[in-house]
């Protein structure tokens, strides 16, 4: 349930009906757009509630309709949030591309990757230390190692980091390492994890489940905010639909309709959508024509090689080609790419 405060309301105003909800042990939201306050509180009103505080000074109306996940929806705080990650702002003006292989290799590898996707504008390097893979028998990551190597390459290219946690006992040992945890679209709602890095600080990006929908995406998304940990990106990555000419189906719908329900960032991930490196470009502009903060892509710098994902990583002059590309469809939504400062 939501209050919405009149223009004109009082300071005094405000803190009494955030007083009334607190002390009826209500858990209270307040969120501001413009001139416009929104006071709300966490899980279910009880039948009268609404009128009880649609009837005190300066409240304007009372809605509940608002979502169970009150802490990441709009309804609750109308401004768009800006996660600081790592240096880098995702939610503001400007797209983040966060680009990278799908897993650290060697610290050669990692490191010849860094300088170039750098060099071509992304601002976050990606590289997976701990990967879910379908089969048990396929790589399976370098483990501490690569998240070593990934830390060692960003830095050297300047770039912060994020990688993939897939089990709440490594949320720490991840966490240590680098700038932003990803949690894959299979540990989606896995509820120990999405805790776990929600009583930890470090910012968390996550991806929607290949089985979600929106409402289960916003659900999951809540757990780590309501574990105590605000800053969290959301992210697009494709759905599985009878469609098979494509690995998944991305729903570019999801991000006009995640940017309406949630104030939280949106990043889509168009490499594990597509599955083919002839098709990333095509969708990395749909997703910033659609409204997209950033975008996740898996780069390579001999893909033949790569030991997962190769068939949908981009080369590096193919990232190079794609960025330029980029800044054209971001200008004419009256967006920019965030490039970094060549060193
Ligand atoms: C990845 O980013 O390499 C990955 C495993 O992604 P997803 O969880 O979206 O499949
Ligand atoms: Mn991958």
């Amino acid at each position: 349930m939501i209050a919405i405060l009149h223009r004109q309301c009082t300071l005094q105003q405000k803190s009494e009906v955030v007083r009334r909800l607190e002390s009826e042990g209500y858990r209270v939201t307040v969120g501001a757009y413009a001139d416009e306050t929104v006071v709300g509180i966490v899980g279910d009103a009880p039948p009268g509630l609404a009128e009880r505080l649609g009837a005190m000074p300066g409240v304007r109306e009372t809605r509940d309709d608002a979502p169970a996940y009150a802490l990441v929806s709009r309804a609750h705080h109308p401004e768009t949030t800006r996660v600081r990650a790592g240096g880098v702002t995702f939610g503001g003006e400007e797209i983040i591309v966060i680009a990278g292989p799908c897993s650290v290799e060697s610290q050669a590898q990692i490191r010849t990757i860094a300088t170039s996707v750098a060099s071509a504008g992304a601002r976050m390097l990606r590289g997976g230390a701990f990967k879910p893979r379908t089969s048990p028998y396929g790589f399976q990551g370098l483990g501490e190692d690569g998240l070593r190597f990934l830390a060692e390459a960003g830095s050297g290219a300047g770039l912060p980091t994020i990688s993939e946690v897939v089990g709440a006992e490594d949320v720490e040992l991840v966490a240590r390492h680098v700038d932003v945890l990803q949690i894959g679209a299979r540990n989606m709602q896995n509820f120990r994890l999405l805790a776990a890095c929600g009583r930890q600080g470090k910012p968390v990006l996550l991806k929607r489940g290949h089985m979600a929908t929106i409402d289960e995406f916003l659900n999951a998304a809540e757990y780590v905010v309501a574990h105590g940990n605000p800053r969290v990106i959301l992210c697009e990555r494709g759905i599985r639909t009878f469609e098979t000419a494509t690995r998944n189906t991305l729903d570019v719908s999801a991000v006009p309709v995640l940017r309406e329900r949630s104030h939280l960032p949106v990043v889509v991930d168009p490499s594990h959508a597509a599955g083919r490196r002839e098709w990333v470009e095509a969708l990395a502009r749909a997703a910033v024509a659609a409204g997209a903060d950033g975008l996740l892509v898996e780069v390579h710098d001999d893909p033949s090689r790569a030991k997962s994902d190769g068939r949908q990583s981009l080369t590096t002059e193919g990232f190079d080609s794609m960025m330029r590309g980029l800044a054209r469809i971001a200008a004419a939504i009256d967006r920019g790419i965030d490039r970094r400062e060549p060193a």
